[in-house]
């Protein structure tokens, strides 16, 4: 079995609604995928300006890459360093 298939497998058994692009993403990224809320891809990371931030709860915004933190401004679509 091919690893793209154990990843899809794993990701029907989590149930996972979002989209599977991001999941790969997110898998290859830090090799322990879990159940992540995948919003606002178009946020970079301000602070390695290489990775896109990825949404863990209502506030809260990480950095797959350099694993910073952020929170998340809903007001003004925007973050800010934590
Ligand atoms: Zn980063």
């Amino acid at each position: 079995m091919g690893k793209m298939s154990e990843i899809h497998i794993r990701m029907l058994e989590e149930n996972f609604q979002g989209d599977p692009d991001a999941y790969l993403e997110a898998y290859v990224n830090n090799m322990q995928p879990r159940p992540i809320d995948i919003l606002h891809k178009d946020i970079l990371c301000p602070n390695c300006n290489k990775e896109h931030l990825i949404k863990i709860n209502k506030v809260d915004m990480s950095c797959t890459k350099c694993d910073h933190d952020f929170v998340y401004i809903a007001n003004d679509n925007s973050i800010k360093f934590k």
